[in-house]
């Protein structure tokens, strides 16, 4: 009898924590790696979000609470969705420890072995771990740089089946940085609105949305006419405050019976978040003075981005397109590739090894054990096809003085064939 159950044979990970320990043996031997893996803002929490968390600990509020989420933060969050004009009301909202476990609970509330998620791809890895995990079958949305990392609604129309449960959107984008214009909102919502059948949902994933460049303002797609009511939104205060930490999230869902349910979810799981964040959170939600705090690191991530695509659209074998959100680019690497001969040498791996690794995944781990660089490959964003192209992720979230580095040792590390034939003979336990 095995340990563990199947289940967990197929649940996938997020390599942006996997990678640690490589990056840690490459600091042992005495190289300095710059970390462009992780997506947490490198700014402090603002300093009144923080003065309330600790007013809150000192005050003693410190006890189980309820485990749908206090009520004057689901009040402040339906209220925030509102302004935006989505259709909300607190008794639809359910406080998460991070906006990540809605990912995986959505799955297991709506999905039965079979029933069909479609996910973009590259996206988020959990949307596509949890799916395997939970016998139900993956069907991803690919996303191509020529089109800007977006789809039409033909592209989605011809995913849709009578199987489909759930359609994970992420307007910003995890990892391309891609966003949505209204008139592709309204596109993407007139095919929901009548091809989707009629129990399936659309997550709408929008950890990002306060983190738009160039004037961008991202729309929820539940604002849209008919979306609501087939509509979760999912958000949580990791990016906009630089509070990774709190494990705050939420998400509003289409009835009350759902929120029911999810609340019992937490029950099960977590029994509630912790009272003293969520007050914090109400205030960072609430304050006026975090607006401010949050223009200011997004003035920073899109000054840092014009640098970074600037400078890797200067280094042979790289393209790279101009991201309108989040705190990421994704370029595509597959000149530098052949460049360096790892098309090559992934074509001459024996099969076994072929199948663990891809082209972009060489190239990410020659950068950090030969160049000290942490990135991400395409595939850390979506097993299922993550071979079809050649892309790497580089997390905008690091100092500028480290950024510019960074992009010094990548265009020396894209004439380094020497460097990468001698990693190919002694890969340092990459396979
Ligand atoms: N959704 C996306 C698209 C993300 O990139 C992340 C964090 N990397 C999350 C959700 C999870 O955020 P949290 O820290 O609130 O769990």
């Amino acid at each position: 009898m095995a340990l563990l159950s199947r289940h967990m044979a197929r649940l996938g990970t997020e390599n942006a924590f996997h990678v640690v320990p490589f990056i840690q043996q490459v600091e042992a031997r005495g190289l300095r790696v710059i970390r462009c893996n992780i997506g947490e803002p490198d700014f402090p929490m603002p300093a009144h979000i923080r003065e309330e968390l600790k007013r809150q600990i000192d005050a003693g509020n410190t006890k189980y609470c309820d485990p749908q989420g206090i009520l004057p933060l689901r009040k402040a969050i339906a209220d925030h969705l509102s302004a935006q004009g989505v259709p909300a009301a607190p008794e639809r909202v359910v406080v998460f420890p991070g906006a990540k476990p809605t990912v995986g609970l959505t799955q297991h509330a709506y999905l039965d072995p079979g029933d069909e998620v479609i996910y973009p791809s590259p996206g988020f890895p959990i949307y596509e771990s949890f799916t395997g995990y939970l016998g139900a079958s993956p069907m991803p949305l690919f996303l191509h740089q020529e089109s800007g990392f977006t789809f039409s609604g033909d592209d989605l129309a011809a995913l849709i089946t009578r199987r489909t449960k759930l359609l994970f959107l992420n307007f910003p984008s995890n990892p391309t940085g891609g966003v949505a214009t209204r008139a592709q909102l309204e596109e993407i919502a007139e095919v929901v609105r009548t091809r989707l059948p009629p129990g399936a949902r659309v997550m709408s994933d929008e950890i990002y949305q306060d983190i738009v460049f160039d004037g961008f303002v991202q729309q929820s797609i539940a604002s849209l006419p008919g979306m609501a009511e087939r509509t979760i939104v999912a958000s949580g205060v990791s990016k906009s405050y630089a509070w990774t930490g709190g494990r705050v999230g939420w998400a509003l869902f289409p009835t009350e019976e759902e929120a029911q349910a999810f609340r019992n979810l937490n029950i099960n799981y977590f029994t509630c978040v912790s009272a003293y964040a969520q007050e914090a959170a109400r205030v960072a939600l609430e304050s006026p003075l975090s607006k401010p705090a949050v223009r200011k690191m997004v003035d920073s991530f899109q000054h840092r981005r014009d640098v970074v695509v600037r400078a890797l659209n200067a280094v042979d074998g790289v393209s790279c397109v101009t991201p309108k959100g989040a705190f990421y680019v994704f370029p595509d690497v597959g000149g530098m590739c052949e460049r360096l001969g790892i098309l090559a040498a992934y074509a001459a791996l024996p099969p076994g090894r072929r199948a663990r690794t891809t082209p972009a995944t060489l190239l990410q781990m020659f950068l950090l054990l030969h160049h000290g660089v942490a990135t991400l490959d395409r595939r850390s964003f979506g097993a299922i096809g993550g071979d079809r192209d050649h892309h790497l992720r580089i997390s905008t979230a690091t100092s500028l003085e480290d950024l510019e580095e960074a992009m010094r040792r990548i265009a020396q590390a894209s004439g380094d064939a020497a460097g990468f034939a001698e990693f190919m003979r002694d890969p340092q336990g990459v396979w």
